[in-house]
């Protein structure tokens, strides 16, 4: 019955190049099918920011270069919702690089690896002797690796829920003029509707993408149009980056435990609400997830879902609900304005930030404290 494969992926983002770079790394004989709506090169609403955990990811696929021609930005400057401001130079630096050529890079790599690639709109998954039955039954998988993002199918046909609102954020993204020489990612945050912010990540070229985003219930709460609220605050927040090309997409946001799958399939990225609630990142979460998946997929012989589970739960369990409770601090702009007033004035606190903002860091018990008491003492003085 059907084309028989020991892995197929639906989804040819991040997360699902990567699901096909790992599995082929660890079993390079495994029959892997790659199954995206859309031909690459393809454009994402994204900010395009490719932190430096998402470039030891690429080492760990075995792609180490593929984003060395884009020139590195070295420089973070964040702005609280009450005006606290920091300014340093990363450890390690991050990228911008525009998803149109980043994820078609991923996905040709890929295919080099031996992986078969289709263009595919996925809209019916059932099971049937320990298969994975695709497409009325004309794709037959082992197992499924479902990548296929925010609005995943893969994740409705297993009966899995949406992230809820309170876990949905929206965002909208566009391109304006910089100067060339700009090597600054900037994040202005809003007090108004907070959680919000507004950035502009420089691409390099004379370019940057810039963007607003905040939480969906609070978008909801202004009662206007979403397109009018998300270009108007961008507008406001960045005067002087008029933008084009403007697209918006939500964010799940991850709620501190994801369920990545059921059966004989496993989710990763997006589709899995694997999306840093305090900061959007996701890039990083995609390429960890779906190499983690892609292995556990073709390596795992009785249960892949536990494996991948295990490995998820090993690599970020701690991370994740450490951004959770964080993300539930942080609804009060006061807790923000703490931790970037004590980041601009230690280095040590600078750094964590970014590697729990950007990357699977976690926050030592004394330094959660420090920032706990800056911030009481901020709500009791008068
Ligand atoms: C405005 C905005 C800004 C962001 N900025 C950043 C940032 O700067 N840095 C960062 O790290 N993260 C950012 N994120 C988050 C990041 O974009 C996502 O986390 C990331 O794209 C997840 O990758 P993915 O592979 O899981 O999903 P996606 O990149 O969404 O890929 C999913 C793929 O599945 C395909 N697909 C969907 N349905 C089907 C189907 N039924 N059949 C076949 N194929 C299907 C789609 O065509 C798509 O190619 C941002 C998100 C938004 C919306």
């Amino acid at each position: 019955m059907g084309d028989g494969w020991d892995l197929i992926i639906v989804g040819g983002g991040p997360a699902g190049a990567a699901a096909a770079l790992g599995a082929k790394r660890v079993r390079p004989d495994a029959r892997v099918l790659l199954l995206d709506k859309s031909d690459f090169p393809r454009d994402k609403a994204c900010g395009d920011g490719i932190a430096a955990h998402g470039r030891d990811e690429l080492a760990l696929l075995g792609v180490p270069g593929l984003i060395d021609d884009h020139r590195p930005v070295p420089h973070l400057e964040v702005i609280s919702p009450g005006g606290a401001r920091v300014r340093a130079t990363v450890a390690r630096p991050n990228h911008v690089v525009p998803r149109m050529v980043f994820d078609a890079r991923l996905v040709e790599a890929a295919r080099r690896r031996g992986v078969e690639v289709r263009r595919h709109h996925v809209r019916d998954l059932t099971f049937a002797g320990g298969h994975v039955l695709l497409s009325g039954g004309a794709l037959r998988g082992r197992v499924v690796v479902g990548a296929d993002g925010a609005n995943s199918a893969v994740r409705r046909l297993i009966g899995l829920p949406a992230a809820p609102p309170r876990h949905t954020a929206i965002a909208v993204r566009g391109y304006a003029d910089v100067p060339a020489g700009d090597d600054v990612q900037h994040i202005a945050m809003q007090a108004e509707g907070w959680p919000a912010y507004a950035w502009s990540f420089p691409i390099g070229d004379g370019t940057a993408n810039v963007g607003f985003g905040m939480l969906l219930p609070r978008l909801r709460a202004t009662g206007l149009p979403g397109r009018q609220v998300l270009h108007g605050r961008l507008a406001e927040l960045l005067p002087h980056l008029p933008a084009r090309n403007l697209r918006a997409h939500h964010l799940p946001l991850s709620p501190g435990r994801p369920k990545p799958g059921a059966g004989r399939v496993l989710l990763a990225g997006d589709a899995a609400g694997l999306i840093n609630p305090l900061t959007g990142e996701g890039i990083y979460y995609a390429l960890l997830s779906g190499r983690l998946a892609g292995q556990a997929a073709v390596e795992a012989d009785g249960d892949p879902l536990r494996a991948y589970r295990r490995k998820l739960r090993e690599a970020l369990g701690r991370h994740l609900r450490t951004t959770d409770l964080l993300a539930r601090a942080a609804q009060s702009p006061g807790f923000i304005d703490a931790a970037i007033a004590t980041a601009a004035r230690r280095r040590e606190v600078f750094d964590l930030l970014v590697d729990v903002g950007l990357g699977a860091g976690t926050v030592p018990a004394p330094l959660a404290f420090a920032v706990a008491r800056r911030w009481l003492a901020g709500i009791l003085s008068p």
